[in-house]
C-alpha cells in the first residue's frame, strides 16, 4: 500500500452519463494503479440542484462499472461524513479564519449587474473577471434588503501549477477571475471553497477531473495557501463532447448509463469504449476497470476534447 488518495466527487444533479464514467474511470485508475485508496464524496452542498435519489443512482452506477471505493456514505470511514451536506460546519469554520483575516467581504451584485459592469468577455468565456464593484473602498452602499454574498478578495499574482495532463498552467486571479464567492447570497458556501476543505480533511493526495474545472485550480490553490494546507496532484482530463461539440450534459440522456444500460449497453463495453479512447487499449474491446491497471498511464490520455457519436454504441 501507498499513501496515495484520490476521490470521486460527484454532484447528484442529474444521471451520471458518459463523461461522468470517463473522469471516474480514469480517476480510480490513477489510484489504483498506484495501490491508493479511493474515497466517494457526493457534492451535494446545492440543496437546489441536488437529489438523494441521483446521489444513491450514482453509488449503484459506478459499481455497476466495476469501480469501487474505500471510503464513502455507504461504507463510512475515518473522514467521514461523506457528503457535503453534513460537513458544512467546516466549510464555515473555513470561512471565519478569511474573514477573521480581513481578506472576505460582502457583495451585493446581481449577475446581471456584475455582466453589466465587466469587460466584455471574450466570445465563448463564461463571465468576465469580477470587476471589484463591492471592493471596500469603492464606496458601494449595501441595497436595503438584499443578502450579500461573501467574496475573497485575490491579489494581482499570477498562480502557476503543473497539471498531469496538460503540463504548466498559469492563470492571473485578478486578470483571469477576480474577487470570487465563498459564501453564496443564500448561504450555500462555494464549491471552491468546499473542495479545498475536503480533499486536505480527507488527505487527498491525487485529484483527477474534467478539464471543465482546470480553470478553478488556482483559485483552489489560492485558497489552500491561505488556510494553510497542503494542496494534491492535479489531473484535468477531456472532455467527452458531442458531435456538435457540446457537452455530454445530464441531460442528453441518450448518454446516461441508464439509458445505455437499457439499450443493452454491458458495464464492459462502456469500460472498454472508454480505455480505447484513453489510449490504454488498442481496439474498444469490452475489459473490466481491473484489467486496464496495468495499461494506465497520464501520458497517455489525450489532451484534446474526446468526441462521442450515439453511433459509437449501436
Ligand atoms: N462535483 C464536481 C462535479 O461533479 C466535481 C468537483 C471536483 O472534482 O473537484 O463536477
Amino acid at each position: 500500500m501507498t499513501d496515495i488518495r484520490g476521490r470521486f466527487a460527484p454532484s447528484p444533479s442529474g444521471e451520471m452519463h458518459l463523461g461522468n464514467a470517463w473522469t471516474a474511470l480514469l480517476a480510480w485508475l490513477q489510484v489504483r494503479s498506484r495501490g491508493g485508496a479511493v474515497v466517494l464524496r457526493i457534492e451535494d452542498l446545492d440543496p437546489d440542484r441536488s437529489r438523494p435519489e441521483y446521489a444513491a443512482q450514482i453509488l449503484r452506477d459506478l459499481a455497476w462499472l466495476g469501480l469501487d471505493w474505500d471510503e464513502g456514505p455507504d461504507s463510512g470511514g475515518p473522514c467521514g461524513p461523506y457528503r457535503q451536506d453534513e460537513r458544512r460546519g467546516l466549510y464555515a469554520a473555513a470561512l471565519d479564519c478569511l474573514i477573521a483575516r480581513g481578506l472576505v467581504y460582502p457583495c451585493w451584485c446581481t449577475r446581471a449587474e456584475i455582466r453589466a459592469a465587466a469587460s466584455a468577455p471574450h466570445p465563448g468565456e463564461d463571465e468576465g473577471a469580477y470587476p471589484g464593484t463591492c471592493r471596500p473602498g469603492n464606496g458601494r452602499v449595501a441595497p436595503p434588503g438584499r443578502r450579500p454574498a461573501l467574496r475573497l478578495a485575490v491579489p494581482d499574482e499570477t498562480i502557476a501549477f503543473t497539471d498531469g495532463v496538460h503540463g504548466r498552467v498559469a492563470h492571473n486571479l485578478a486578470h483571469a477571475c477576480g474577487d470570487f464567492v465563498v459564501r453564496r447570497a443564500d448561504g450555500v458556501h462555494a464549491y471552491q471553497l468546499a473542495v479545498v476543505v475536503d480533499d486536505a480533511a480527507m488527505g487527498i493526495t491525487h485529484v483527477l477531473r474534467g478539464d471543465d474545472l482546470l480553470a478553478s485550480t488556482p483559485r483552489q490553490l489560492y485558497l489552500y495557501r491561505l488556510l494553510g494546507l497542503t494542496p494534491p496532484a492535479f489531473a484535468h482530463v477531456p472532455l467527452l463532447l458531442s458531435p456538435d461539440g457540446h457537452r455530454l450534459a445530464k441531460r442528453q440522456r441518450g448518454l446516461s448509463l441508464a439509458a445505455l444500460r437499457a439499450r443493452g449497453v454491458v458495464a464492459t463495453a462502456i469500460t472498454g469504449f472508454l480505455a480505447h479512447r484513453a489510449n490504454l487499449i488498442p481496439v474498444p474491446e469490452p475489459v473490466r476497470p481491473r484489467d486496464l491497471l496495468a495499461a494506465f498511464s497520464l501520458a497517455k490520455l489525450p489532451t484534446e476534447p474526446v468526441v462521442v457519436r450515439d453511433e459509437d454504441f449501436a
